[in-house]
């Protein structure tokens, strides 16, 4: 599964020639000799950065290498995931056209589209990303398909090769954020959608010492988000965020190996336990691939579990040593966010609450710690909490 790309992502292209890491090129802007060679970079004549909202060369090796994971013809990096998302999204819809999304889509994405797009006269429909009868029907008259498999706290898994061919038969354009599988697991462009997202802050970066986002595409669809939101939005890439990235990326296919093993291992442990009444991973669920579970699916080290009523949940996180409480994920600590929390969130648009996530919910990030000490740190913490 991840065979191929630890050559691709052991290099970096090459800024200066001789050093094996790209520099950071920490320059707001690149001055030039002469009138004439202002001129041609302008023009287009000479390739050659302007300034750093524009062009970058760390962040550019960045976005080459993304671009070259996702089989993409281009890349642009952008400062958060959001960031990514809000350009990819505001580059392809217009006023007075609708937007079709799946549920459990991120709870942020969530509020960008109820919030945000109502405002410039764009609107949304929710579907069922599991109903490929839904989602047609939704596509009718829509301009822009927004996918996320599996989804954000529950982890449905949707048939993107599927949802796509609807969306391009309908003559719908299709975005997909990659977030949670990373390209290592799944390139959703080789499966026919449009435009994929990332939260670079969580697999890519790997180390929970970076925001950042990036879009990969086709030429025609980035040339719109780099005339119309890249450039005038500014939700740029820094430099330094960016050599973050190929630092991080250079152990990607490692780390996903490892978080892969881990977190199955762990889900499966759970998944035996009497105080765990529901396990949300979508490689582990039978029948959420539309068959039974392989012995090696490829999968991450997010998932989420159901604690049962006489479970203590507050106890239970408090009782882990291993596993710290925060939001994010994709690092290299383990990490455990309860629903019931998420839920608490003030704002009269909770995704979690309009979804239907339920309170006994538990969303789990395996690190890169050992499994059988994760396994032990939950088996106390359940024990601690009256599920023992
Ligand atoms: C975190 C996350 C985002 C948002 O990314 P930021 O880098 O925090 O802006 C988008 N999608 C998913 C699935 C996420 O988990």
């Amino acid at each position: 599964m991840t065979d191929g790309f630890d050559t691709l992502l052991a290099h970096d292209a090459d800024i200066v020639d001789g050093p094996v890491v790209p520099p950071i090129v920490q320059t707001s802007l690149f001055a030039f000799d002469s009138f004439e060679a202002l001129q041609r970079a302008f023009t287009g004549e000479a390739a050659r950065p302007i300034y750093s909202r524009g062009v970058n060369p760390t962040v550019h090796a960045f976005e080459t290498k993304l671009a070259q994971l996702e089989g993409a013809a281009a890349a642009r990096g952008f400062a958060s995931g959001m960031g990514a998302i809000s350009a990819a999204v505001l580059s392809q819809v217009r006023a007075g056209e609708r937007v079709v999304c799946v549920r459990h889509v991120y709870p942020d994405t969530y509020r960008f589209l109820t919030r945000l797009l109502p405002r410039l006269g764009i609107a949304v429909t929710f579907v069922d990303g599991t109903d490929p009868d839904q989602v047609a029907h939704a596509l009718d008259g829509a301009r822009l398909l927004y996918l996320e498999s599996p989804t954000s706290l529950v982890f449905e898994r949707h048939d993107l090769a599927a949802l796509a061919a609807l969306a391009r038969a309908a003559g719908v354009t299709t975005i997909a954020d990659n977030s949670w599988a990373s390209p290592i697991f799944q390139r959703p462009l080789e499966l026919g959608v449009d435009l994929v997202v990332h939260s670079a802050s969580k697999y890519l970066g790997g180390h929970s010492d970076v925001v950042a986002g990036v879009v990969a595409g086709d030429a025609e669809r980035l040339g719109l988000i780099e005339h119309l939101t890249y450039p005038f939005l500014g939700a740029k890439l820094s430099p330094f965020d960016a050599w973050l990235l190929l630092r991080g990326m250079r152990t990607l296919a490692m780390r996903m190996a490892r978080h892969r093993a881990s977190g199955l291992a762990v889900a499966r442990w759970l998944a035996g336990r009497a105080a765990v009444t529901k396990v949300y991973h979508p490689a582990i669920v039978e029948g959420s691939s539309g068959g039974a579970p392989s012995a090696d699916p490829p999968a991450s080290g997010l998932f989420s579990i159901e604690l049962a009523e006489r479970v203590d949940i507050a106890a239970f996180c408090n009782a882990l040593s291993l596993f710290r409480l925060g939001v994010s994920w994709g690092g290299h600590e383990s990490l455990v966010f309860p629903a019931k929390i998420g839920l608490m969130q003030a704002g009269n648009d909770n995704a979690l609450h309009d979804f239907g996530v339920s309170p006994r919910l538990v969303r789990l990030n395996i690190g890169l710690e050992a499994a059988d000490d994760l396994i032990r740190d939950l088996e106390h913490a359940l024990r601690t909490a009256g599920g023992g």
